[in-house]
């Protein structure tokens, strides 16, 4: 039984890196006005032309174990984050905590980040550039450790 994982594991790793490798080639090589806008037709007739078919595939996935999980992680993951948010919100107003600027870059419109959604009053302010880019991070070292 172990075999079709190992198969996985390589798959996945063969995405991974094509994933960076495609990454770094439109960094050196990024697309001009033309071509993005040229992309974003192709995906949106893409789309359309196929609309019933791909609907239908992410529908039989959503449906399928695998996706039922995927859906639940990402709902819990979801309600975690807004409660989180009505905290520091309500914690902010109740002068528990203060908001600062973004620890990185200074910019004052900064959002509360939680290393640890169970503990909702440790909070790192990063504005929102830097914030998605924490979550860029902690995303890859998960994906690392698995
Ligand atoms: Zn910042
Ligand atoms: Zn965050």
């Amino acid at each position: 039984m172990t075999k079709p994982k190992e198969a996985e594991v390589r798959l996945k790793r063969k995405r991974d890196y094509n994933r960076e490798w495609m990454r770094e080639y439109q960094r050196k090589n990024p697309l001009t006005e033309e071509q993005k806008r040229l992309k974003r037709e192709y995906a949106k007739n893409h789309y359309y032309k196929n609309k019933k078919r791909l609907n239908k595939q992410s529908s039989d996935y959503m449906k399928s174990p695998r996706g039922k999980e995927i859906n639940k992680k990402r709902r819990l993951n979801n309600l975690e984050k807004h409660k989180c948010r009505d905290f520091i919100n309500h914690a902010i107003r109740d002068g528990k905590i203060e908001k600062f600027p973004c620890s990185v870059c200074g910019n004052i419109a900064s959002e509360g980040h939680h290393e640890d959604y169970t503990k909702p009053l440790e909070v790192i302010w990063l504005c929102r550039k830097h914030h998605t880019l924490k979550h860029a991070e902690i995303k890859k070292l998960r994906g690392s450790n698995e």
